[in-house]
Formats: structure tokens, C-alpha cells, sequence
């Protein structure tokens, strides 16, 4: 089966067309700028060069046509009409409760998606926008919703609460959720199988650190606890979110500098985290090079991430009790060999030690361990995409 995979935003849509038989990924694209002048349609045919198609995208399904053009197309195309796909998976960030595992949409999954879109008011409502474009531009194929949050709905009572008035969850469903869900899964799931051991005898944290980030306590194969929240603004600092704050910050923030509850939310979101305490950039690249040039408020943005990590690092060492795998992934944790090394430096005593040999590792699967640590730390960069189109295939077996 061929399972079309889409991630669409308020105006881009990133696909990849995988035959999961082989589990090969046979094209993969963007289409950027939807709705606004110089609409542009990157596709790459696996193993070819990129393709660029300009052509105006008004809307979603206008895009939605284009990447189906380009898939079945004589000169760049992977298939030899749309027939061949069999399902269309699409990332949705926000199940909210309703949602602990993959869907197939219907009318009734899209009415409480559409409720769903006051926890994620930027992102689910263009994933609604996808899956009914594919909807008119594939009648008949299967669509299959699968939620950043669903990995997270077995989190304890204990860990989703917050200590507000309790009425406030029951009436508006304030609660932690968590993201990156398909990621943490994925990757959890991946390192017991290169530890050779079933998932459901380890404790494994998980470490996705990109652009956003998120860390993940993972008991058996289920998620007890998450970095992430309410939104994904929580957690550890990130490239513009600033993550974890004092609550009191944002009232006598927004009093003193006389802003609004958007300009806040705006400030929190875009202009925090490594990029408002460095001044300099949110990718942890630039940082990187100007810390090492002496740049010291660049180096105190690492810093504080590093340190951030390893704090929640400890949390769930106490969460879980016993840990047997410390997992990096996303952006920043496949390939920042020392942002690796700095966030477990000084775990000798819990049995966390890295080799810094083999450390020396960039985007692919390694145990970076010395082999007498007792806990093993793994890197594995994370597929997403993958795991949705598994999940659609599970689904309609
Ligand atoms: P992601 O959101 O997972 O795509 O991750 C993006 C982040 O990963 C950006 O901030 C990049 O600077 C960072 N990143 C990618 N490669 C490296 C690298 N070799 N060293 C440090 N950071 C990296």
C-alpha cells in the first residue's frame, strides 16, 4: 500500500508518498506561499533532483491537485496514477481528549476536530483545511487523522493536572496534553528495538530537541509524563518559545511595558527562547558559532537549554524511577554532537555516561553509551512521517 502523508499549515503543505510495503519513501515536497502571490511547489522524486512548479495555489485543494499532478506526472512523477494511493495520512496537532490513537476521519471525527481548534488555534484548523482538500481532490480514499497529542493520553491524573481551580479543566479542558507525540513514539519505540529488549521492560526518556522541543518519561512503552503542556509554548527553551516561566511574569510583563494579551502571547511564542536571550538567531547553528566566537549572551542561551533539558532529564529520572535509555532526537539532538555531551555531563553518578568517540555522530541511529554505563544513551532521528503512514496502514488492515 502507498500512503500519502500530510502536514499542512495555515498556508504550506509538506508531503511524502511512502510504499509501505518496502517502507521506502518514493517522493517527498513543499508547497509554499498557498493563498498569497508566488505560489511554489518544491517535489523531489526519491533519489532525483528537486523539481520547482510555480503555479498559483489559491487555496489548499488547489495545492492538494498540484502534488498530485506532480506524483503521476510523466517527468517527475513515482506512480502512474492516483489510484495507487491507498490512504492519505494527515498530522493533526491537537486530538484534545478525544483522540488517544489514530482515527479514520469522518463527519463526526472533523465536528470534534473543529471543537479541538480552540486548544490549537494555529494549527488545527489548517489541518482541517487539508484533510477536506484531499477529501475533494481524492473521494473515496481513505483519510487517516493521527494527533501530536495522542502518545501523551496515558499520562496520570497527577501529571495533566494543574493546581488551578479544578473547574477551569472540567469547563475549558485546561490540562497538560503534550506534542511531538508521533516523534516520542517513534523513537522510544525504535531504541528498544536497537537494545534489543521489548519496550514494555523499559523506562526510556526521550529527548526532541529541534526548533521546538520536548522531552517525554516513557514507562513500558506508555507516556507518564511530558514537557510540554496546555500548548506547545512549555517545557524546556526552545528557538523563539521561552518555555517554562513564572506565571506572575506575564501580568507584571504586559502591566509594565502596557502590551496586549497578543503582543504577550506574541512575545512568548516568536521572540523568547534561544533568539530573544541571544539576540542573534533561534537556529541553534548561528548560536553556536557566535558563542564560540566569545559571545556571551549567545552562550548563556545554550546554557540555559542545556540546562533545561538536563533539569527535566532529572525530573523524570524521579518520575520513572529506574532509567534504561536516555534518547535524542529532532534538529538539534541528532546532530549536535556537544549539545549532547553538555546536557548529560556530570551524570556519571546515576550511570549516564557518554563515550565521546562515539558520540561523534550526526543524523543516524548509534548507542552513544561508554559500555559500562548503566543507562544507555541513544540517538535516533525521528520519522514522522513514517510512523503516520504505519498508523494509517495499522488502521485499515
Ligand atoms: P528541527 O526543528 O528538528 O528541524 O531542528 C532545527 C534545529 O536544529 C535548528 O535550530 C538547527 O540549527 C538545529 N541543528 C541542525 N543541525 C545542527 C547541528 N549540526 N548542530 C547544531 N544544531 C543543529
Amino acid at each position: 500500500m502507498k500512503v500519502l502523508v500530510i502536514n499542512a499549515g495555515s498556508s504550506s503543505l509538506k508531503y511524502q508518498l511512502i510504499d509501505m510495503d518496502t517502507k521506502e519513501l518514493m517522493a517527498k515536497g513543499l508547497c509554499e506561499r498557498i493563498g498569497i502571490e508566488g505560489s511554489l511547489l518544491k517535489h523531489t522524486p526519491a533519489g532525483k533532483d528537486a523539481v520547482k512548479i510555480e503555479e498559483p495555489m489559491p487555496t489548499h485543494a488547489d495545492a492538494i491537485k498540484l502534488v498530485i499532478d506532480a506524483l503521476v506526472s510523466k517527468e517527475h512523477g513515482v506512480i502512474a496514477d492516483m489510484s495507487e494511493i491507498g490512504a492519505v495520512g494527515h498530522r493533526v496537532v491537537h486530538g484534545g481528549e478525544a483522540f488517544s490513537s489514530s482515527v479514520i476521519i469522518t463527519d463526526e471525527v472533523k465536528e470534534v476536530l473543529k471543537e479541538c481548534s480552540v486548544l490549537a488555534p494555529l494549527h488545527n484548523p489548517a489541518n482541517l483545511i487539508g484533510i477536506e482538500a484531499c477529501e475533494q481532490a481524492m473521494p473515496g480514499v481513505p483519510q487517516i487523522g493521527v494527533f501530536d497529542t495522542a502518545f501523551h493520553q496515558t499520562m496520570p491524573p497527577e501529571a495533566y493536572t494543574y493546581a488551578l481551580p479544578y473547574e477551569y479543566y472540567e469547563k475549558y479542558k485546561v490540562r497538560r496534553y503534550g506534542f511531538h507525540g508521533t516523534s516520542h513514539y517513534y523513537v522510544s519505540k525504535r531504541a528498544a528495538e536497537m537494545l534489543g529488549k521489548p519496550i514494555e521492560d523499559l523506562n526510556i526518556i526521550t529527548c526532541h530537541l529541534g526548533n521546538g522541543s520536548s522531552l517525554a518519561a516513557v514507562k513500558g512503552g506508555k507516556c507518564i509524563d511530558t514537557s510540554m503542556g496546555f500548548t506547545p509554548l512549555a517545557g524546556v527553551e526552545m528557538g523563539t518559545r521561552c518555555g517554562d516561566i513564572d506565571p506572575a511574569i506575564i501580568p507584571f510583563i504586559m502591566e509594565k511595558e502596557g502590551i496586549t494579551i497578543d503582543e504577550m502571547n506574541t512575545i512568548m511564542n516568536k521572540k523568547s527562547g534561544v533568539d530573544g536571550v541571544s539576540g542573534i538567531s533561534s537556529d541553534f547553528r548561528d548560536v553556536e558559532a557566535e558563542a564560540d566566537k566569545g559571545n556571551a549572551r549567545a552562550k548563556l542561551a545554550l546554557d540555559i537549554f542545556a540546562y533545561t533539558v538536563k533539569r527535566y532529564i532529572g525530573m523524570y529520572m524521579a518520575a520513572l524511577g529506574r532509567v534504561d535509555a536516555i534518547v535524542f532526537t529532532a534538529g538539534v539532538g541528532e546532530n549536535s554532537a556537544e549539545m549532547r555531551e553538555r546536557i548529560v555531563s556530570n551524570l556519571d553518578a546515576y550511570g549516564i555516561k557518554l563515550d565521546s568517540e562515539k558520540n561523534k555522530v550526526r543524523g543516524k541511529e548509534a548507542i552513544v553509551s561508554t559500555d559500562d554505563a548503566g543507562v544507555k544513551i541513544l540517538v535516533v532521528p525521528t520519522n514522522e512521517e513514517l510512523t503516520i503512514a504505519q498508523f494509517a496502514k495499522e488502521l485499515l488492515a
